[in-house]
């Protein structure tokens, strides 16, 4: 979509630290890190928001895409947090779905 910075991301026509790319995703270093290990886990196609999407198949593996990221980075044993932020109360800025993966440090909880 135009003037969607993930969609830009995933067409290579904004650099990223890329860590994993299939045919249907892209994950990417965080540009602004908020722990030792944080990646965006996002599905090439352009979705805005979780609820736009009943393709199961999709987001299974767009979960499964973090599950084995949080392996490959070393945070799998000591513990991660996987985070999908949904409108304003739940803090998404960009609206291209995306899933944070969150590891390195230990992680509080309630989330702020
Ligand atoms: P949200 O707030 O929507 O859940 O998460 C959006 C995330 O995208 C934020 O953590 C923000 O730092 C990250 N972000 C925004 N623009 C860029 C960018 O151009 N490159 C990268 N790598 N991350 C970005
Ligand atoms: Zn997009």
């Amino acid at each position: 979509m135009e003037d969607c910075i993930f969609c830009k991301i995933a067409q290579g026509k904004i650099k990223s630290d890329t860590v994993y790319e299939d045919n249907d995703f892209l994950a990417f270093r965080d540009i602004s890190p908020q722990a030792p290990v944080h990646i965006l886990i996002i599905p090439k196609k352009h979705i805005a928001k979780l609820y736009d999407t009943e393709d199961f198949a999709l987001l299974g593996r767009l979960m499964r895409i973090a599950s084995k990221l949080a392996k490959d980075s070393g945070v799998e044993q000591r513990g991660y947090r996987l985070v999908l932020n949904t409108n304003s109360d739940g803090g998404q800025s960009v609206d291209h779905i995306h899933i944070h993966l969150l590891g390195g440090r230990a992680m509080q909880w309630p989330p702020g």
